[in-house]
C-alpha cells in the first residue's frame, strides 16, 4: 500500500472518531408510570447518551410512583395512611419535604389544596363510577384538614392527630416527579429540555431563539383542540380539568377534584392552568380554582409574584391573570 493511501486511511479513522455525533432533538413518550403519559424531549449533543438520560428520568419517576402511590399498598404513603394515626411515624426526607410543601400550599390556597381530601376522596372510584352517599361523606368529613397532619422536623416524623385521616399526593406528585426529572437532566448537563407527566410540564432553556409552545386544551372538545398556545422558556405549567377523570349521573358531573370543605366534587370552573417556576408548585395550585371559584382563585394567583393563570369558567369564558393580560397587551 502506498504511503499516502495509509496516511489517508488513518486520517479518515481519526476524523470519524473525533467528529461529534450528530446533535438533535430526542423525544420519548412512555405510558404507565403514575397512571399517566410521560413525555421527555431534549436537545442532545450525543443521541446515544440521551437515551440513558431519559431512562434515568423514567427511573426517578418510577421511584416516586413506588413510594407515593396510594394504589400500591407497599408504598411509603400507604404505610403512613395505615399507621400515622397510632403514633408519630419516621418517614423519608423526600416524603417529609413534600408533605411540608403540601401544607404550605394549603395555607396559600385557603385550604382549597389539601392532601387530606383523601379521607373522603378514597370513597370515590371514578373508574367504577361509584361515589359515597351523604351519610358516608358526613361521617368522614371531619378527618379532612391539613392541620391534622403533624410534621416534626427534628425527628422527621408524621403523625395524624385524628383517626380516619388519609392523605393522597395525587394533586402534587406528578408536578414533583416532573421537577425531579428536570433535576436529573440538569445534573447530566442538559440545558434544553421538556418533561411532562399528564397535565404537568416543565421546560428548561429555549428552542434555539424560539420558545417552547404548550397548548391549553378546550375543556369541552377532544384532545388537540386548544383555547390558547402559551410560549414558555424556563417555566412550569399545570392544567387541571373537569374532563380528566369523571362520570355523570342524572346530569351531574362528578370528577376527581374534591372540595375539602364539603367532600363533594369541586365544580366551580371547567379548567385551570397555572404557570410558574416549578411544576410541584403549579400542580399544587391548579386545583384551587375548582374549589374556590374563578374570582377568589384569581385573587390568590395575582397575589403570588411567580404565578400566572388561565381559567376557563363554567360558561366557557376564559379569564387571565394580570401578568398574562400585561403580556398580551405588550404584543
Ligand atoms: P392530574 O392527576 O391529571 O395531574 P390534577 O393536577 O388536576 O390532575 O390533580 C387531581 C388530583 O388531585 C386528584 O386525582 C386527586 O388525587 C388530587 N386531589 C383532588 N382534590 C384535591 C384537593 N382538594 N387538594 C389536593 N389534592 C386533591
Ligand atoms: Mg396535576
Amino acid at each position: 500500500m502506498k504511503n499516502f493511501v495509509k496516511i489517508w486511511l488513518c486520517l479518515c479513522v481519526l476524523l470519524s472518531a473525533a467528529a461529534p455525533a450528530h446533535a438533535e432533538w430526542v423525544r420519548r413518550v412512555t405510558d404507565g408510570i403514575m397512571g399517566t403519559r410521560i413525555t421527555v424531549e431534549l436537545w442532545a449533543e450525543d443521541p446515544a447518551k440521551a437515551d440513558q438520560a431519559i431512562e434515568a428520568v423514567l427511573a426517578e419517576m418510577r421511584h416516586i410512583d413506588d413510594s407515593m402511590s396510594t394504589y400500591k399498598p407497599s408504598s411509603e404513603v400507604s404505610q403512613v395512611n395505615d399507621k400515622a394515626a397510632n403514633s408519630p411515624m419516621p418517614i423519608s426526607k423526600e416524603l417529609f419535604d413534600l408533605l411540608t410543601t403540601a401544607k404550605e400550599y394549603s395555607v396559600i390556597t385557603d385550604g382549597a389544596f389539601d392532601i387530606t381530601y383523601a379521607s373522603v376522596g378514597y370513597l370515590y372510584d371514578f373508574r367504577k363510577h361509584s361515589r359515597p352517599d351523604e351519610a358516608q361523606i358526613a361521617k368522614a368529613l371531619p378527618a379532612i384538614d391539613y392541620r391534622h397532619v403533624i410534621l416534626d422536623p427534628n425527628n422527621q416524623t408524621v403523625f395524624f392527630s385524628q383517626k380516619g385521616v388519609r392523605i393522597d399526593l395525587g394533586g402534587i406528585a406528578k408536578g414533583y416527579a416532573v421537577d425531579r426529572g428536570i433535576d436529573v437532566l440538569k445534573s447530566l448537563g442538559y440545558t434544553r429540555a421538556y418533561v411532562g407527566a399528564g397535565g404537568d410540564s416543565r421546560i428548561i432553556g429555549d428552542r434555539f431563539g424560539k420558545p417552547w409552545v404548550v397548548g391549553i386544551r378546550d375543556p369541552r372538545k377532544g384532545e388537540g383542540n386548544v383555547i390558547a398556545r402559551i410560549p414558555l422558556v424556563d417555566a412550569a405549567i399545570s392544567t387541571s380539568g373537569d374532563y380528566e377523570r369523571f362520570f355523570e349521573e342524572k346530569g351531574v358531573r362528578y370528577h376527581h377534584i374534591i372540595d375539602p370543605h364539603t367532600g363533594h366534587s369541586a365544580s366551580k370552573v371547567r379548567s385551570a392552568t397555572v404557570i410558574g417556576p416549578y411544576a410541584t408548585r403549579t400542580d399544587g395550585l391548579s386545583k384551587t380554582a375548582f374549589v374556590l371559584g374563578p374570582e377568589k382563585a384569581m385573587e390568590i394567583y395575582n397575589r403570588l409574584d411567580d404565578i400566572d393563570a388561565i381559567i376557563v369558567k363554567l360558561d366557557g369564558t376564559v379569564v387571565y391573570s394580570k401578568g398574562m393580560q400585561r403580556a398580551q397587551q405588550a404584543h
